[in-house]
């Protein structure tokens, strides 16, 4: 669907996947000028000998996305057209649905500016797309390895650490790099004043089990993305009667707790994986690990079963989270 400020959302159409042309001199090469979002559209069966396709929260990522396009100086793309978008495209992709448990088609619906200047300023013309491919499961391994960055922040208080822009990953890839290398799956970013306040992985939110059985997750606080899997797991949470709360966690706090027993198991969340166990945390001059460092924790699986449980159909949905896709 393309944009511009007169004509404003026009000439909506699904095309085979192909480069397309946008000037080179358009500001999404030079400042970024980009936002996206993700979701998986799967085969769910709410009823013994039903079948349908549904998303989990699209319109949790169509409002995100507006926000994204806000801080971004960028065209609101109404929700409404954002979902049709979506389905439009799914009923053409449909036979690309892979079946199974935890297998999905994956949909990354971005926008772009279009522009012909170099001035520093806010383009007229944008394109919003939508790209389909079918992903697998995500549950490989037992448990993650995670660095904690001491080197690199995400974001900071005023920046576009809580929109879903192309700039925060650019600026993230290097802190991934440098956590491959230290032999870890993951990076953990830590707040950029105090460097010490868990903020999130560099696609995931991270959330914390205590001894005493509560979870705990660092606040919204301007600088963390907002996650649809974090707010579907407190909420969930909650409904399960387990004590989720919203606070700051301390990095020594996590490597204490962890050695002391206070901590019994952390895990990150986000929609392509929804849950994974982490293993273990490293940073330099230290390493702490939950069990033999490999062994997601029973407060880690149960959460899991019962998020994706919800998601497939396999338990109720009081939320009114999964949305059906009429597909004809
Ligand atoms: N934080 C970051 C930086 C992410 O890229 C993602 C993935 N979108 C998340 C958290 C998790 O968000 P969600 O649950 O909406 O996928």
């Amino acid at each position: 669907i393309s944009y511009s400020d007169d004509q404003g959302w026009h000439d909506a159409k699904i095309t085979a996947r192909r480069p397309f042309q946008v000037d080179p001199a358009s500001p999404v090469f030079h400042y970024g000028q980009e936002i996206f979002e993700g979701l998986k559209a799967y085969h769910h069966a709410p009823r013994e000998g039903e079948k349908g396709v549904a998303l989990f929260r699209p319109d949790a990522n169509a409002r995100r996305f507006k926000a994204s396009a806000r801080r971004l100086a960028m065209p609101e793309l109404p929700e409404e057209l954002f979902l049709q978008a979506l389905e439009e495209l799914l009923k053409v992709e449909k036979d690309w649905i892979p079946e199974g448990e935890g297998h999905s088609l994956y949909l990354r619906p971005f926008m772009i500016s279009d522009g012909a200047f170099l001035g520093v300023k806010p383009a007229n013309n944008y394109v919003f797309c939508v790209l389909a491919s079918p992903a697998g499961s995500y549950f490989s391994k037992g448990a993650v390895s995670v660095w904690v960055s001491e080197n690199y922040t995400r974001a900071a208080p005023g920046g576009t650490g809580e929109a879903k822009c192309g700039g925060n990953y650019a600026g993230s890839l290097v802190a991934q790099q440098e956590a491959k290398r230290q032999g870890c799956d993951q990076v953990l970013f830590l707040d950029s004043a105090n460097r010490r306040y868990v903020e999130e992985m560099g696609g995931m939110n991270v959330m914390f089990v205590h001894r005493d059985g509560h979870v705990s997750t660092p606040p919204l606080n301007g600088t963390i993305l907002r996650g649809i899997t974090r707010d579907s797991l407190l909420r969930l949470g909650r409904e399960m009667g387990i004590e989720m709360r919203e606070e700051p966690v301390d990095i020594e706090e996590v490597f204490a707790g962890a050695r002391s027993g206070e901590i019994v198991e952390a895990f990150a969340c986000g929609t392509a994986a929804a849950l994974s166990p982490i293993g273990s945390f490293r940073r330099p001059g230290g390493e702490v690990k939950f069990g033999d460092g490999n062994t997601p924790g029973p407060v880690t699986l149960k959460l899991r079963e019962k998020l994706t449980g919800l998601q497939r159909g396999r338990y109720p949905d009081p939320f009114g989270w999964v949305q059906p896709v009429a597909l004809d």
